[in-house]
């Protein structure tokens, strides 16, 4: 099985991709989780991506592209992924069917997660994630048990700061300019399905859930 998770900031596709990955056994791939990583880390890649998270622009395509081959040619995703955060434009979408073809792979499903943008800043601005892991939790809709402690992990809960209102705003323009294009492209490639992502965690899983069981038995 291999799915994409397509959405605005915010829409909750980190939260959705670790349910899903858990539940039917395939890593989620986040490239927003594995350019984090790589600024914590100051590697090469992270000093060259820096700059683009801080501002909420986009990492440049061959950057991107990069990193997911890599992660892609990796032993644990030959029984399928679950892919968070890419493709974010047209060129990596077409790079990711050009990298699948080779391989004799295609796409199962791509879920679009829809939610209006004035839900969006509300969560992204009560949005906190563990530094450890990764793990996302909000102030409001999904609090931890230990005021700033990470379940899993019991690592420290963070802001992101690209969470803050101002870049927020510049995400949200860039979502709609170079991403949004993709719902249409996968549209059109028969692959869309789209999921009401203003409801409750839970009924956002069961309707994604429902979604891909219904095209697997296709
Ligand atoms: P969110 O989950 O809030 O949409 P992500 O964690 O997916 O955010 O991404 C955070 C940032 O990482 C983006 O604003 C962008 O700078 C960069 N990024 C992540 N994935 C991509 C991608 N596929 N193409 C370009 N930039 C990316
Ligand atoms: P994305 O990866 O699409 O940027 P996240 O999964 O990080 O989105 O979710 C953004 C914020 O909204 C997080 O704080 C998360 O806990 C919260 N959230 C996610 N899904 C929902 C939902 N269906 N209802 C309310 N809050 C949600
Ligand atoms: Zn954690």
């Amino acid at each position: 099985m291999r799915l994409i998770l397509l959405g605005p900031p915010g829409a909750g596709k980190g939260t959705q991709a670790a349910r899903i990955g858990a539940e039917f056994g395939i890593p989620p791939i986040s490239t927003g989780d594995m350019f984090r990583e790589a600024i914590k880390l100051q590697t090469e890649l992270g000093k060259k991506v820096e700059k683009y998270l801080s501002s909420g622009e986009l990492v440049p395509d061959d950057l991107v592209l990069g990193i997911v081959a890599e992660r892609l040619a990796q032993p644990d995703t030959a029984g399928g992924f679950l892919l968070d955060g890419f493709p974010r434009t047209v060129p990596q979408a077409q790079a990711l069917d050009g990298y699948l073809a080779e391989k004799g792979q295609s796409l199962t499903a791509v879920i679009e997660i829809a939610v209006d943008p004035e839900i969006l800043v509300a969560r992204l601005s009560g949005r906190r994630i563990c530094q450890n892991c990764g793990a996302v939790y909000h102030v409001v809709t999904k609090k931890e048990q230990e005021t700033g402690v990470c379940d899993l992990c019991r690592g420290q809960l963070i802001q992101r700061e690209d969470d803050y209102e101002a870049t927020v705003r510049n995400r949200l323009a860039v979502y709609a300019r170079q991403t949004a294009p993709l719902i249409q492209y996968y549209h059109e490639a028969g692959l869309l399905m789209r999921v009401d992502g203003a409801k409750p965690i839970a009924d956002v899983y069961r309707e994604i859930e429902r979604g891909i069981r219904n095209r697997v038995e296709q």
